[in-house]
Formats: structure tokens, C-alpha cells, sequence
């Protein structure tokens, strides 16, 4: 993320996340619903490096963001060396662990791998502002909001492919910014 000058284009926040139209759609996780086997099973059909944590699917409200490395190892340990713990566990971020029915098998806590204050912008921020955050802040991705609703994610790779396309379809602006 080098040249600044790339961005004295007009591009907003919503132009360069993911997913794009089309696109399938953003792979979170929810707070308290899922169970360890429907966490192992989006990690595994996804290669995406990490997964936002929401609420609820219906409210899409973010709670944090979580490593696909830190899934991976913390529910590989629980698997070995935690009583209990099986496909059917439901997987809890939240601080509080909800209620647990009598017959359920324990649940899995994950709050520890949580980042609980990922970086975001809204989907109006120009890109020129998100770019320098990035810099500034040595981000790898930032997550993308519409009125506190989770729209989007967008990765370092992301802008570098953005800035790219820019140079393609306007080689001069570089040269004369
Ligand atoms: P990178 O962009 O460095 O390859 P990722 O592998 O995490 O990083 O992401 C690959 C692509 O998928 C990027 O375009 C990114 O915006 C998108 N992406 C990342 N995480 C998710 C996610 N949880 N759900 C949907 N798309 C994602």
C-alpha cells in the first residue's frame, strides 16, 4: 500500500468490499447459534482467513472478529483434551454462556480468540481515508457497516486489486496525480 495518490478518485468503502453482487454471501458466524460442527464445516467449505462474528443472522450486528487459525487450533484442542465437547456443542462467544438444557453436551467457549474491536468504517467512507487507516494502522482487513448492520469485508488484497484496476483503466492518473 504504497502511492497515496491513487486514490484522488472518487471510490467509496462499498466499491471495493466483499462479497460484490453476485457474490455468495458473507461468511459470519452468530454469537450463540451454531454448534462445533456447523463452525468446522463453514471453515472447512471456505478459504477465507477470517469470520466476523454477529448476533444474529437476523440482525446482523457486529460482535467481533476471529481468526480462521484460532478456530481451527482451539477447536482441534477442545476436540482432544476437552470433556465433553463434540459436533453437537454449540459454540458461545458471548461473555454470559446462555442456559444450557439438561440434556445438551457442553458447550465450547470461544471468547478468548475473539477480537472484540475489529476495525470498521460504513459503506459511505472514502477510500482514500480507509487506505490511510490501513497504513497507519498496519490493518489486514476492515469491516464494512450500514446504520451498525455488518455489510462487508475488505482485505489488504482487496484495495491492492482496486488501486490495480484504477491504473489499468486510467493509466495517466498515476503518472500526473
Ligand atoms: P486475502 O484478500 O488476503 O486473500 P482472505 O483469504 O481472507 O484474504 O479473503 C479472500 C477474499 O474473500 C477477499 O476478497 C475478501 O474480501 C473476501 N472475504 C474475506 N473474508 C470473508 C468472509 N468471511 N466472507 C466472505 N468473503 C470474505
Amino acid at each position: 500500500l504504497e502511492a497515496k495518490e491513487e486514490f484522488e478518485h472518487s471510490s467509496l468503502a462499498v466499491d471495493v468490499m466483499r462479497p460484490r453482487r453476485g457474490d455468495p454471501a458473507l461468511a459470519v458466524l452468530t454469537q450463540d447459534g451454531m454448534t462445533v460442527e456447523e463452525v468446522e464445516n463453514l471453515v472447512e467449505n471456505t478459504h477465507y482467513s477470517g469470520f466476523p462474528v454477529v448476533v444474529s443472522q437476523e440482525s446482523q450486528r457486529l460482535v467481533g472478529f476471529v481468526l480462521r487459525r484460532d478456530l481451527l487450533i482451539s477447536i482441534d484442542n477442545a476436540r482432544k483434551r476437552q470433556d465433553g465437547i463434540v459436533g453437537a456443542s454449540l459454540v458461545v462467544f458471548t461473555e454470559h454462556t446462555p442456559l444450557q438444557p439438561p440434556e445438551a453436551p457442553p458447550f465450547l467457549r470461544l471468547r478468548s480468540i475473539l477480537d472484540l474491536s475489529p476495525f470498521t468504517v460504513t459503506d459511505h467512507t472514502p477510500m482514500d481515508i480507509t487506505v490511510d487507516i490501513f497504513r497507519k494502522l498496519g490493518l489486514r482487513q476492515c469491516l464494512v457497516t450500514h446504520n451498525g448492520r455488518l455489510l462487508g469485508i475488505i482485505t489488504k488484497k482487496d484495495i491492492l486489486k482496486h488501486m490495480a484496476q484504477i491504473a489499468n483503466r486510467d493509466p495517466d492518473s498515476i503518472l500526473f496525480n
